[in-house]
């Protein structure tokens, strides 16, 4: 999701009041709203950018920190406004806001239907090392409850409407004389809503929403690690009585690589070298995340010495620069030696005894 100007999504520029500004969102909340666009998915993401254009630009306290730092500040800081599973819209905004739109949706009736926000959906991905240092673009499917496509969540077959109830006459509620009592009951015919459907879609069998497998097209930033957790706004379970959605959650774990382990930023990698590379100094080719790099071991390189290939780690996730390749190098003592390496090796002992005492007699001389 690319940032937008908030001012710009409500076609407002930076000097509009408080009550222009509510004007534009109540208007274009009414043209994008999810309920008004089934099946839609670019109207639900217009309408959750607005919404989030809203929400900063209508409190006094954020709207001056946008206008100050902008854009580097608006994704960062205000995307935790509210911690998932903690709904609470800024002081009665939804009293009075909601209420208001919620009433011209659905009819003064449907007030008497609590709106519930959508739960949050958990999906778990599973993706490589380079996949993650890379980022990519990935398709979830995730099989939700939305809105009827061809009731549009009417309820109704389509070209019937709903009927007065026929028992409580619209009423909902129905009065019985007991003795001296008399009772109020909702009405059993229309749940208290005081119509009934004769013919019920069939698709969704009157449900006015059904399952469907929804594919959602995201972006795994570089960098992402086990544990990081993904928020998709808006992707969750659908709201009720025009609650708002709930949010997906992509929990990402990454696959374990047959060369490369990871530290935090770092990779890290064990590459074997024969005894003679360890003492006379080579130059090896290192495996990393982009391709092969050269490596100079000097001469006389201890065993289970560390290089750092600078750079050459994992992307740092939201922010920049990488981590380092850290590459321990094993030295393979080999464990077979047919008779001629045996006997190289014995002459190289002799040779080391000799010089070690020459280098002793001719200290013990001095
Ligand atoms: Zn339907
Ligand atoms: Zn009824």
């Amino acid at each position: 999701m690319s940032y937008r100007d908030y001012y710009d999504l409500l076609g407002l520029d930076q000097s509009a009041t408080p009550e222009e500004i509510k004007k534009a969102y109540r208007r274009l909340a009414h043209q994008f709203h999810p309920d008004k666009n089934p099946g839609n998915p670019s109207a639900a993401e217009q309408f959750r950018h607005i919404t989030e254009a809203y929400e900063v630009l209508q409190d006094t306290k954020k709207r001056t920190a946008y206008d100050r730092y902008g854009a580097s500040m608006a994704r960062g800081s205000f995307e935790g406004f509210r911690e998932p599973g903690d709904f609470s819209p800024p002081g009665n905004f939804f009293d009075d806001f909601w209420g208001e739109i919620f009433r011209e949706f659905y009819g003064s009736r449907r007030q008497r239907f609590t709106r519930t926000r959508g739960g949050d959906f958990r999906y778990n991905l599973e993706v490589s090392l380079e996949e993650a240092a890379f980022g990519m673009e990935t398709e979830i499917k995730i099989p939700r409850m939305s809105i009827c496509p061809l009731c549009r969540g009417s309820r109704c077959s389509p070209g019937t409407l709903p009927v007065t109830c026929p028992a409580c006459r619209g009423i909902g509620s129905l009065r019985a004389q007991r003795g001296f009592f008399i009772t109020e009951t909702t009405c059993q015919r229309c749940g208290g809503e005081g119509k009934v459907i004769v013919r019920p879609c069939s698709q969704c069998r009157g449900m006015g929403h059904i399952k469907l497998t929804r594919i959602i097209r995201t972006h795994i930033p570089p960098g992402v690690d086990n544990g990081t957790r993904l928020r998709l706004r808006g992707e969750g379970e659908m709201g009720r009585n025009g609650g708002l959605p709930g949010d997906l959650y992509v929990m990402v774990s990454v696959r374990k690589h047959p060369i490369f382990s990871r530290s935090g930023n770092d990779i890290l990698c064990q590459i074997p070298i024969t005894l003679v590379q360890a003492v006379r100094g080579a130059e090896i080719e290192i495996p990393t995340l982009r391709g092969k790099a050269k490596l100079k071991v000097p001469p006389g390189t201890p065993a289970e010495k560390s290089f750092t290939l600078r750079g050459y780690g994992m992307p740092i996730l939201r922010g920049s620069g990488r981590g380092d390749q850290k590459v321990k190098l094993q030295v393979e003592i080999p464990s077979k030696l047919n008779r001629r390496q045996r006997e190289i090796l014995e002459e190289f002992n002799q040779i080391c005894a000799g010089a070690k005492k020459g280098r002793s007699e001719g200290s013990a001389r001095n």
